[in-house]
């Protein structure tokens, strides 16, 4: 039986979004079925009792800006999206830690580098392949460690103004942008 949402176009990222959807109803085990509910086509239970509806949020991500003498620190991809290219250390938010937290564990983790979380540079709204996300990028300085790569890094670099890398994120290109036109916050 051909599902409803089908007929309707989608956006990249909200045809990738429902496609993460749940297969079976978590609170009745009926199929799950695209349906447009509440202004827009959302994963529905198809049992017309249960009605399950299945709210796909925005992944939340941070990352962070980190400045060792007047040069940023970057990463080189090892997965999709951006494999090969570089970006600033980042990634997902774990249940019980801070965005701040985040940030400083995803540098750690993949440039072995710590660093201290200083300001807030920006809030910023993604889409790809895998759905839609919000990266909350932080300056900081790096305050001790020493390079090591981990699982979704295989180098690890400081990087000046005009001498950078293949960039894996329009974030990271904006932040970039502003770091070059001297708009960052201070410290
Ligand atoms: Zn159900």
């Amino acid at each position: 039986m051909p599902e409803s949402g089908e007929e309707l176009s989608l956006s990249v990222a909200e045809a990738a979004s429902l496609r993460q959807g749940f297969t079976y109803c978590p609170r009745c085990r009926a199929a799950m079925v695209n349906r447009p509910v509440y202004g827009r086509v959302r994963r529905v239970c198809s049992d017309p009792t249960c009605k399950f509806v299945q709210f796909i949020d925005p992944k939340v991500t941070a990352a962070v800006m980190a400045l060792k003498d007047g040069r940023v620190l970057m990463v080189r991809r090892t997965m999709a999206p951006g494999r090969g290219q570089w970006c600033f250390p980042g990634g997902f938010m774990e249940i019980g830690e801070t965005p701040q937290q985040t940030a400083a564990r995803e540098c750690r983790e993949e440039s072995g580098y710590e660093v201290e979380i200083t300001r807030l540079i920006d809030v910023f709204y993604y889409e790809d392949y895998r759905g839609s996300g919000v990266l909350i990028m932080y300056k900081g300085h790096v305050i001790g460690g020493q390079p090591q790569t981990g699982d979704d890094s295989d180098q690890v670099g400081f990087f000046g103004p005009d001498d950078l890398p293949d960039l894996a994120f329009d974030t990271n290109r904006q932040a970039i942008a502003l770091w070059q036109e001297g708009k960052l916050p201070d410290e």
